[in-house]
């Protein structure tokens, strides 16, 4: 067959340029994994507050559960008979902490982005994106009736010239973009797409918070909160599998928006519905998470050490945030230092095309409110200067 043969042959030129993927096999131990026998300390993990493996609040969660409100299935869509009363009671949770009008849950982040934008854009739409928006909005995108324009990383002089040149042509312009951005931990400027927006009558902002919800602002609503912007966004949305410790998405926004998409959104009707029981632990967690600031201030203080360290180890490093990524160049040198430091005891993965532009390959820290400072004063003892890495290659 002639398919299996251009499988095979695209797979050889992955595997030749080191690009090839698999499946790790892990074994997890709270903040340690074990890959072939081997304990390493996990600086890949999105459990960024340590709540995956924070065992009062298992015990904590699990004492509440009983036979009848153990319910692991929701057997059916929300539009059907899916909508269990857990999924009123966290959007009630969610729009009262954001102080919105209304919130929606979706089953991952990936649903909530591949569904939303389709749902309301027409081809009278015009898209402005962030070059570097996660796979799920470029699908959610690209599943739209709306043109796009890609903006180059931050470039809000391109983006206004976008805006100017393109404004009168278009119902509405969206401008999509993360707040922390998953590979390189940098971040979008909130307030001045906020003002940017205020120029124009017809703008609307759509900002994923995946990495940010849970670890910025006074009780962890992410960016937005932190920068007193919440209501200033049309589309904002956040994930539960990341900071969470649980799986699911929101968006919180303005009633009409929610109705729309129960309408309209076809990754949230035509899919079974997230088990009650993950509603209720996310519902749990969520209750917790205003109080979770030392664990929010531990993270920002060791993400801190790790950046000042890369940056004075020659590495160009603009991240911001707990997302921190050692850009090496070559996809085979990514792969050869990340095998350095597991060797080592640290469990950091490379990060090669298509996830990041050719050329820019990096090992990707992801760090973790468990993690302490003398794990990162070891980790910053066996990472190379960058010299160091250029001159063994
Ligand atoms: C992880 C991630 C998603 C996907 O969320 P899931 O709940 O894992 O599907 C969406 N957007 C961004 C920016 C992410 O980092």
């Amino acid at each position: 067959m002639r398919i299996y043969e251009r499988m095979q042959h695209e797979l050889n030129s992955l595997e030749s340029n080191g690009n090839l993927r698999h499946l790790p096999q892990i074994n997890h131990q709270s903040s340690w994994v074990t890959i072939n026998g081997d304990e390493m300390i996990n600086l890949s993990s999105n459990d960024y507050l340590g709540l995956a493996c924070r065992e009062e609040f298992k015990e904590e969660f699990l004492a509440t559960l009983t036979n009848s409100n153990f319910l692991p299935t929701s057997s059916s869509s929300r539009l059907l008979t899916g909508n269990y009363s857990i999924y009123n009671k966290i959007e009630h949770q969610l729009a009262s902490l954001f102080d919105t009008e209304s919130a929606l849950v979706f089953n991952s982040g990936y649903h909530a982005n591949i569904g939303i934008l389709p749902a309301v854009c027409t081809s009278n739409t015009l898209i402005l994106a962030d070059k570097l928006v996660h796979a799920s909005l470029i699908d959610g995108i690209r599943l739209s009736a709306a043109k796009c324009i890609r903006y180059k990383h931050n470039d809000y002089r391109q983006l206004e010239r976008l805006i100017d040149q393109h404004q009168a042509d278009y119902a509405e312009i969206i401008i999509v973009t993360e707040s922390i951005f998953s590979m390189d931990g940098d971040e979008c400027d909130l307030k001045r797409l906020i003002a940017l927006k205020a120029l124009y009558p017809n703008i609307l902002l759509y900002i994923d918070e995946a990495h940010a919800f849970g670890v910025r602002g006074n009780k962890g609503l992410g960016l937005a909160e932190e920068h007193g912007c919440i209501n200033d966004i049309d589309f904002l949305v956040g994930t539960f599998g990341k900071a969470m410790a649980s799986t699911g998405a929101y968006i919180v926004c303005k009633q009409i928006v929610r109705e729309y998409l129960i309408n309209k959104m076809r990754s949230l009707i035509f899919t079974t519905a997230l088990p009650p029981i993950t509603l209720s632990w996310t519902s749990f967690l969520l209750e917790k998470l205003p109080s979770l600031n030392n664990e929010r201030t531990r993270l920002q203080s060791i993400s801190h050490l790790l950046q000042e360290a890369l940056k004075e180890k020659g590495y160009k490093c603009t991240s911001t945030s707990h997302i921190i990524p050692m850009i090496v160049g070559e996809s085979s040198l990514a792969i050869y230092v990340a095998k350095n430091l597991q060797r080592k005891g640290f469990y950091a993965l490379p990060v090669r095309p298509p996830t990041v532009p050719e050329g820019t390959s990096r090992i990707r820290f992801s760090l973790s409110a468990d993690i302490s400072h003398t794990q990162i004063e070891q980790l910053i003892r066996v990472i190379p200067t960058f010299d160091e890495i250029i001159q063994t290659h």
